[in-house]
């Protein structure tokens, strides 16, 4: 197979029901037709992802955001003229097009339009809308380029290159309610980036629905992973760990340090943080991938959530 990047071979991939890894801003995603269940069957299996954590539809047009939600509501429109192209999916009533294998049997879908050209590309190219998770094995590191990819899925039918994400985290999630808006997942799009549009909901979730997905361990490098909680003594043999480095202040005695901003830039933090975590996963002199905390506001929110997730099964005591 051509395995230079062909759009025309990659849309048509997709037409025929097949997977293709694509660069969006945020990480790769691993695409197929979303309105073809079995080709949304495959992401399932190729990523070993449980069924019951729901995909997310990238769309080209603002058009084809009215084939996929019953939704008419006016504030939809408002955050698409805001944020799209961008990265914050919204969660919709869906239509009776959208499989229940991509909603987990969910009445709402997650959609979005993500701000890269060749994903755009993609969508309008194979005239699809794209279902598309992290092109990864469920649970581990997000890829953030396509080698990245090449790692977990060497199975994956073709990948197209982009070169390095810009974002580097998944995109914020949220839903509408009457009040205004809930954050399900929390991206480079923040808090109070949306509260330009909407108010922040901020009453108790009455309804049943937890978002699905919302694991507790995920993002997670397959060697020991632990985040240096000022608070608690951190008892490692610095000599065999990697640190991600934030400040520049704690690098003192760490066999291998990958400074993630050269100048305290939490967006920096973000589109470097898993590029880093892969570096060291893939490090034989490395045991132990440290993390560098950053204070719980605005994007640190995002990046936070992160590093809790990946830290999760290895965290101490
Ligand atoms: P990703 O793995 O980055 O593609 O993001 C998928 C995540 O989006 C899931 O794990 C859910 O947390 C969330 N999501 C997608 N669709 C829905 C939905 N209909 N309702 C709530 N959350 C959703
Ligand atoms: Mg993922």
């Amino acid at each position: 197979m051509d395995r230079q990047n062909n759009m025309e071979l990659a849309a048509q991939l997709i037409q025929e029901g097949k997977l293709v890894a694509f660069p969006t801003e945020t990480v790769y995603g691993l695409g197929a037709n979303a309105l073809d269940p079995m080709a949304v069957a495959k992401i399932f299996l190729l990523k070993e992802r449980p069924s019951f954590d729901p995909l997310i539809i990238h769309i080209a047009d603002l058009e084809d955001i009215k084939k996929l939600t019953t939704e008419e509501d006016e504030r939809v429109y408002q955050l698409a003229e805001r944020f799209w192209p961008g990265s914050l999916t919204l969660v919709l009533p869906k239509s009776k097009l959208v499989p229940d294998i991509i909603t987990s049997g969910l009445p709402t879908v997650g959609i979005r339009m993500p701000a890269n050209e060749i994903a755009l590309e993609l969508i309008r190219t194979s005239g699809r809308p794209i279902a598309a998770p992290s092109a990864n094995k469920f649970g581990r590191i997000s890829p953030t380029t396509a080698a990245h990819v090449r790692k977990q899925l060497p199975d994956v039918d073709y990948i197209l290159d982009g070169g390095k994400t810009t974002v580097g985290i998944e995109s914020t999630i949220i839903e509408l309610t009457e009040k205004g808006f809930r954050i399900l997942r929390n991206g480079i799009i923040t808090k109070e980036d949306i509260e330009e549009v909407l108010p922040f909901d901020d009453s108790e979730k009455t309804e049943s629905i937890v978002a699905p997905g919302m694991v507790k361990s995920h993002y997670s490098p397959v060697k020991k992973m632990i985040v240096a909680d000022e608070d608690i003594p951190l008892d490692i043999d610095k000599s065999k760990a990697g640190l991600l480095s934030f400040t520049g202040k704690y690098e003192n005695g760490y066999r291998k340090i990958i400074r993630v901003s050269e100048n305290n830039d939490l967006k920096e933090y973000a589109v470097n943080m898993f590029d880093a975590m892969h570096t060291f996963e893939d490090d034989n002199e490395i045991d132990i991938i440290v993390a560098e905390p950053v204070a719980e506001t605005g994007i640190g929110k995002a990046i936070m959530d992160r590093l809790r997730k990946a830290e999760y099964n290895w965290r101490r005591g």
